[in-house]
């Protein structure tokens, strides 16, 4: 029972992904990718995004893939539904 949408591969899908692996990896000042561990891992984050499932992003951001994810990165989570919402509308 998923109405989940498939955005289309354009440049803004990207731009979302990199900035959804940023916020995985971590953001500081001047840090404006991810690093290689979490580069390429933006469309699986945004893809969970997408279900609205905030628990199994912040699980899969932990690395763990199950929750409950640690405090950090519920937070990643939270912020990475915001970008997407954000994206999405
Ligand atoms: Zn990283
Ligand atoms: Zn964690």
């Amino acid at each position: 029972m998923s109405t989940t949408l498939a955005p289309a591969a354009d440049s803004s899908t990207r731009d979302l992904e990199q900035r959804v692996e940023l916020i995985a990896c971590g953001t500081r000042a001047g840090k404006t990718r991810a690093c290689d561990r979490h580069r390429g891992k933006g469309r699986g984050f945004v893809n969970i995004a997408s279900t609205g499932a905030v628990d199994a992003l912040a699980a899969a951001i932990c690395g763990t893939g199950r929750s409950p994810a640690c405090r950090d990165c519920k937070g990643k989570a939270l912020e990475i539904m915001r970008v997407y919402n954000e994206g999405a509308a």
